[in-house]
């Protein structure tokens, strides 16, 4: 079959790898000029390894992403060094990312609640009734049951953070079990930076016969009634294909194929998701002395964003000619006033939290800043979400849809995006 594929993201490629290996004829379209799609990254001269444009990392249990990295021949290629993540208690910070660290975390004293707050992760942990969690939303399920001092202390800043203001109340469940449930503490990455391995990835595609077409946005996809296939329009050009597969957020493809049904075209339209902002700053010197890589910042401390992550507390400083990386990001709601400033009136507002990580913090010690933006991060997956999914296989046939906005109960995530890409690449095969 002649098949297309719009994005080349880790879903779009992960679809284009298993229909080529089964003989189709692939041709990927990409509207950026490189591969990787959110989790590609940037390089600056002199650097050896690209940055993530928003911070990134792999869990040890992403058996989705490892394990197609396995069949590529590139295990060897991930590392999984030990970083530390921090919480925030009475302008202190402290260690968070194994069961020993949470004993020792002062905030929850040495009673009932750190019992309690234990026996919720360990429920969370060993459950799989994820179905019954998703009709109740995380601020109703843990004042009730980590109880009140708990999850404001531990959880509220963390969905606060997330979804802000607007949603934060009505997110379901599910949501926060599957982000306990799929979590480790290993954090792997890939030798060079995820966009080396995007690259290598786009490298076999085009070696197994894969047209990979660059800076080539869609602009429409209509159903050709005659011959039943469907047209891929950009600005300038048309294409025929038997079969498509789109791997972009749920409003893009309302845009792109306006003839979808208008119940799916409603679905696909009143799904809620948050976009992001993340600053990324090279520095001359090490921010957190302590080597603190992931730094949870709660907003009613007074924080400019949720989360500052010091990647080079990470991986080794080496791979970027001595620089320090540090991230500041934050989920937003596209509207916020932080989309509307300028990267100096930006670096105004993040600047006050490099000097809470560290006293010492001068403004000369930032050598470059670059920002980056998308309007679709984060799914918000509100109560009994799992009847918004909108299927892989759409009313129109021969269309398929694959993102993250399907992965649900899970999280967002590269190894959900494998996950749903070859899912796809599956229905496409079997229909
Ligand atoms: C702030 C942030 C932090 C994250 N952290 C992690 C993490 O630590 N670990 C992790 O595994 N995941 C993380 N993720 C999630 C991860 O990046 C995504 O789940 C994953 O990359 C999604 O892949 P995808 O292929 O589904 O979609 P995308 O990566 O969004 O790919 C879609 C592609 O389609 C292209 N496209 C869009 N419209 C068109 C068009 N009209 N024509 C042609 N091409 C088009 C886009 O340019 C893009 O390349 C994070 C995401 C964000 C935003």
């Amino acid at each position: 079959m002649k098949i297309a594929i719009i994005g080349a993201g880790f879903g779009g490629m992960a679809a284009a790898y298993d229909l080529a290996k089964a003989g189709h004829d692939i041709t990927v379209f990409e509207a950026e000029d490189h591969a990787g799609g959110l989790a590609s990254g940037f390089k600056e001269p002199g650097w050896d390894w690209s940055v993530e444009k928003f911070y990134h990392h792999w869990f040890a249990g992403d058996k989705h992403m490892l394990g197609l990295v396995e069949e590529l021949g590139w295990s060897d290629k991930v590392i999984f060094p030990r970083p530390y993540t921090v919480m925030h208690y009475q302008d202190k910070w402290y260690p968070f990312d194994s069961i020993l660290k949470a004993i020792l975390f002062p905030g929850l004293g040495w009673g009932f609640n750190k019992l309690r707050f234990g026996l919720v992760g360990l429920f969370l942990r060993l459950t799989n009734n994820w179905y019954s969690l998703e009709k109740v939303t995380v601020d109703e399920w843990m004042r009730k049951w980590a109880g009140e001092k708990v999850y404001r202390l531990m959880w509220e800043p963390l969905v606060i953070g997330k979804f802000g203001d607007k949603y934060y109340k009505q997110v379901n469940m599910a949501w926060m079990w599957a982000r306990i449930k799929a979590r480790t503490t290993r954090l792997g990455t890939f030798e060079g930076g995820f966009q080396n391995f995007a690259d290598l990835f786009a490298e076999r595609l085009v070696e197994m016969g894969v047209e990979l077409r660059f800076s080539t946005r869609i602009k429409h996809i209509s159903r050709q009634s005659e011959t039943g296939s469907l047209l891929i329009e950009t600005e300038t050009a048309s294409q025929s294909f038997e079969r498509v597969l789109v791997t972009t957020s749920p409003s893009s493809l309302a845009r792109l194929v306006t003839s979808l049904p208008e119940s799916y075209l409603k679905n696909l339209l009143e799904l809620k998701s948050m976009a992001a902002l993340v600053m990324v700053f090279s520095l001359k010197h090490q921010l957190s002395n302590q080597g603190y890589y992931w730094f949870n910042l709660p907003k009613n401390a007074g924080f400019p964003c949720l989360a500052l992550v010091e990647h080079t507390n990470y991986v080794s400083p080496e791979h970027f000619g001595g620089d320090h990386i540090v991230y500041m990001g934050d989920y937003l709601e596209p509207d916020h006033e932080y989309f509307k400033l300028s990267q100096a009136e930006l670096l105004e507002r993040f600047m006050p939290g490099l000097k809470r990580i560290n006293p010492d913090f001068q403004p000369d010690w930032i050598k470059k800043t670059w920002l980056f933006s998308t309007n679709y991060a984060q799914p918000v997956p509100l109560v009994n979400h799992s009847r918004n999914i909108p299927p892989i296989q759409t009313p129109l046939p021969g269309l398929y849809f694959a993102s993250m906005s399907q992965v649900y109960p899970w999280d967002r995530g590269t190894n959900f995006a494998v996950e749903i890409g070859r899912r796809a690449a599956r229905m496409i095969l079997g229909s």
